[in-house]
């Protein structure tokens, strides 16, 4: 049998009846990045010695006859833009290309805590900017489906690596899609929480009003069920909510071969995103799994969000302008690569981030700083906040009548590498469903939901936020509408 097709939960089980050693596990696991990872480049930096000296210790544990955490001794892979105590975090810059953090991020301290086991840090687009992973310093990964498509981005290698295997689980960052674009291109399953339900402490900034740390798994359960074991407040941050508990969504999962849960379900679909231009076999197979929830009992219905049309502008202008801030702290002195090329201080700034920083980066540092800028703040930077109120505004007005919206993950099918690097602004599209959803704060998910020309096609469930437990009730009905034929 091979280990590495099973789910979280299945492997959970076997290491708990004994069927097979942390260490056993461990080391296949590794097998496989062995085997596969120099052709798919999901890991910038392995962690092989401490994730085999950790899996010895678990088995000690289980000798002894202690009890494992929830995450015991499963394979876990970490974008790497979440800070971890002693092993290199890169952020996919050359900027970062030497840098080891001496602290864990908090969802990493919960990682360890629960006896998950890091197997290492995975690819991203550079400083998580961008929706195909081509922009990292260190190469692109490839997608486990398509070799020759992108896995989507920023976290391509967190998505890439579920989908072949190489770990069970995996962070990703969602600052506008990072986590589902992916999942959907890759073929599994991405959350990305409710603003302020999963700590954000260690995780590199981008644009902090937006950023949330996503997860991907094989299936809902396995995603659901590891997001629930890093929820909580956090005095560390400062935008934590007191209201993030991991409780809906664990009772969520209890009843996962239930599927009655979603009978009577109110469901929008916004008509705004389905009038757009959206691949023929997208809109197909996104329709049979709206009629598959129809079937199980959900009641679907049309609805109107006529401020949604301004979302990608929106976001583009408030991303830029929170990237120019956040990024100023890598010059070369505070942190990050430091030129040897220079006379004066400001050479010492310039010629730094001139080496060490990427085109987008760049390009996004500029926009940025243009749009905060005296003559243009309050025509650029403050309308945008003004806009995004009113998203947020159909985002409430949506959810005073639904449980849950519906639309595809994005537009578009997995692309070639390069076909969109020479146009930012055709990458940029390929987020257009989902960054309204990082301008409300709130929840959902991507869930593969059938295949055009044997490239997946992901399928958006959006909740309100804090409502977790209704995108989880919804895909688990959806993933056992799929597998049962209905
Ligand atoms: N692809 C989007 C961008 O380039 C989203 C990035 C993200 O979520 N980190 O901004």
């Amino acid at each position: 049998m091979d280990i590495t097709k099973l789910t979280a939960i299945e492997t959970k089980e076997i290491i708990k009846k004994r069927e097979l050693s942390v260490k056993e596990l461990i080391g296949s696991y590794l097998d496989k990045i062995d085997s596969v990872d120099k052709e798919i480049n999901a890991f910038i930096t392995l962690n092989r010695e401490e994730a085999l000296k950790n899996a010895e210790k678990l088995d000690k544990k289980i000798k002894n006859g202690q009890s494992l955490g929830a995450l015991g001794g499963l394979p876990i892979g970490i974008k790497d833009n979440i800070v971890t105590k002693d092993l290199k975090t890169t952020c996919g810059s050359k900027m970062l290309e030497n840098f080891i953090p001496p602290y864990d991020g908090k969802v990493v301290e919960k990682i360890k805590k629960e006896d998950g086991i890091i197997l290492g840090k995975l690819n991203l687009d550079e400083f998580a900017m961008g929706s195909s992973t081509e922009t990292s310093y260190f190469g692109e990964t490839k997608n486990p489906i398509n070799m020759e498509m992108v896995p989507g981005g920023s976290s391509g290698g967190s998505a890439a690596a579920v989908k072949a295997g190489e770990v069970l689980l995996s962070l990703g960052t969602d600052t506008g899609g990072s986590t589902r674009q992916p999942a959907a291109f890759c073929d599994v399953v991405g959350i990305k929480p409710s603003y302020g339900l999963v700590s954000r402490y260690g995780i590199v900034s981008l644009a902090n009003t937006l950023d949330t740390v996503g997860v991907l798994g094989k299936d809902v359960e396995d995603a659901a069920f590891f997001l629930s074991t890093l929820t909580g407040f956090d005095p560390l941050d400062s935008t934590s909510s007191e209201s993030a508990k991991g409780e809906t969504i664990r009772e969520s999962i209890v009843n996962k071969n239930d599927i009655n849960t979603i009978k009577g379900m109110k469901v929008g679909l916004p008509k705004e995103f389905f009038q757009t231009e959206i691949d023929k076999g997208i809109s197909r197979e996104v329709n049979k799994a709206i009629k598959i929830l129809e079937s199980l009992g959900a009641e679907i219905e049309e609805i109107s969000m006529p401020y949604l049309e301004y979302s990608l502008a929106v976001y583009h202008v408030i991303v830029a302008a929170e990237i120019s801030s956040n990024l100023a702290r890598f010059d070369g002195i505070r942190y990050g690569h430091r030129s040897e090329d220079y006379n004066t201080l400001d050479e010492l700034y310039i010629n730094s981030r001139t080496e060490a920083l990427g085109e987008e980066v760049k390009r996004r540092i500029m926009f940025g700083t243009y749009y905060l800028s005296k003559s243009n703040a309050n025509s650029h930077y403050e309308r945008a906040l003004k806009i995004r109120r009113l998203i947020k505004e159909d985002f409430d007005r949506a959810f005073g009548k639904y449980d849950i919206l519906l639309s595809p993950t994005s537009p578009i099918l997995p692309f070639k590498f390069g076909e969109k690097m020479t146009n930012p602004l055709s990458m940029y599209k390929a987020d257009l469903f989902t960054v309204p959803v990082n301008l409300g704060g709130l929840c959902a998910m991507s869930i593969p939901c059938g295949y055009e020309n044997g490239l997946p096609v992901g399928l958006q469930i959006i909740g309100d936020r804090f409502k977790e437990a209704n995108i989880i009730k919804a895909g688990l009905a959806l993933e056992g509408g799929l597998k049962n034929g209905i």
